[in-house]
């Protein structure tokens, strides 16, 4: 046997010790999953059992069930138009509560734990308050709190900006938390645990023939969440993508491990799922665009817009006749490539209405209808190409 590096003199010799880190996950739950003191309890058992399996437990929490909205409703008995500082101060709340609550729970199941705020977790954002970007992660005190054991809880949803600010990164924010975490600490997966078993080729409550999917690909889950559908928050995706982080989403309810796999890659040929959006608008050609800048889901031939009014004010301050649409999509290279694909779809949406407008962009095909129709061609595009 060699010796490498320094040589050894007789009677004297340092042992370089070898640490071999613990595989590190980190968790994200939901507001549902940690509603109440029972569900609580119930998440720090799911954690306590993870981190006895032997590895190092992350965990990111959202606010209990409703919390935010009733922090943002006591907002609005005070004020019809409050500063966003304030905002940003007044929501962080409800994660400080489930986070140190989620702590003490584990703790009172004999295994230490310490509870961190975004700011302390090194969650650096810009300044953009209420819908505030992460710049940066230096999750260091996160890291020491593992290193001495402890399973730390950190607030989704929140983090400091360069100045110095608290600020929020938009509703669902939490699912980014994680992600940008998991990157950070090169932790080995990021599981996101909330009441839905898994990613579904269309959403099981419209559509009972809806399957969940084992495995699937980052890009085509990135592609579904822009076509509507609700399982993984858009941003905490893209996020996913650009770091190369690996995805479990499953229930609270059901263990580890044991939801859908998301793994970074492209969309394949074969369609993945069916997703619907009815929180749009479409507007006639002639409309001024800017007054809907960062809404504008897609700009049809003949000049009509199509838009989310989700974030926007009351359709009738716009100024323009707007007419309520849903988009339904679906989600395979080959519906856009292969004409015959493409064409079973719009045969089948021809099946239950008179009038659609699709059209197909990367490795999405989409057609619009009135908004009242989304279900019913949900489910037969879905039954046509699933
Ligand atoms: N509590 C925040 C919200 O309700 C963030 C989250 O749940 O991810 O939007
Ligand atoms: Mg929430």
């Amino acid at each position: 046997m060699a010796w490498m590096g320094t040589p050894m003199s007789w009677g004297y010799h340092t042992v370089q010790e070898v640490c071999v880190a613990r595989p590190c996950v980190v968790q994200k739950y939901g507001g549902s999953s940690v509603a109440d003191v029972a569900r609580i309890r119930g998440v720090a058992e799911r954690i306590v059992q993870t981190r006895r399996e032997g590895k190092d437990v992350v965990v990111v929490v959202s606010a209990m069930g409703n919390t935010t909205n009733e922090l943002l409703a006591l907002a609005a008995e005070i004020s019809p138009n409050p500063g966003r500082r304030e905002l940003d101060l007044l929501i962080s709340v409800g994660e400080r509560v489930s986070m140190t609550l989620l702590a003490m729970a584990i703790q009172e199941l004999g295994e230490p734990a310490q509870s961190f705020t975004g700011s302390q977790s090194g969650i650096i954002t810009d300044t953009q308050h209420v819908a505030a970007t992460v710049v940066e992660v230096r999750p260091h005190r996160i890291r020491r709190a593992l290193d001495e054991g402890q399973i730390a809880i950190v607030a989704g949803f929140q983090g400091v900006s360069q100045t110095g600010e608290v600020t929020t990164l938009g509703r669902g924010g939490s699912d980014t938390t994680a992600v940008v975490l998991t990157a950070a600490l090169e932790a080995e997966y990021c599981e996101i645990c909330s009441d839905v078993d898994g990613v579904y080729t269309a959403d099981p409550r419209v559509v009972s023939e809806a399957l969940r999917l084992d495995d699937v690909p980052l890009d085509a889950v990135m592609s579904m969440a822009r076509s509507g559908s609700k399982v993984l928050l858009v941003d905490a995706l893209e996020q996913a993508a650009k770091h190369g982080v690996t995805l479990s989403a499953g229930a609270t309810s059901k263990a580890s491990g044991s939801g859908t796999r998301i793994v970074p890659g492209p969309t394949p040929d074969a369609v993945v799922g069916v997703a619907a959006d009815s929180g749009l608008w479409l507007l006639p050609s002639g409309a001024e665009p800017s007054g809907f800048r960062g809404a504008i889901r897609a700009q049809l031939a003949d000049g009509r817009i199509v838009v989310d009014g989700r974030n926007l004010p009351d359709p009738s301050t716009w100024g323009v006749s707007a007419a309520p649409v849903a988009t339904v999509s679906a989600v395979g290279r080959s519906v856009v490539s292969d004409p015959d694909v493409s064409k079973r779809a719009m045969n089948a949406v021809k099946s239950v209405c008179s009038d659609a407008t699709c059209w197909a962009v990367g490795d999405t095909w989409t057609v619009m209808v009135e908004r009242q129709m989304a279900t019913e061609v949900e489910r037969v595009v879905h039954a046509a190409l699933c």
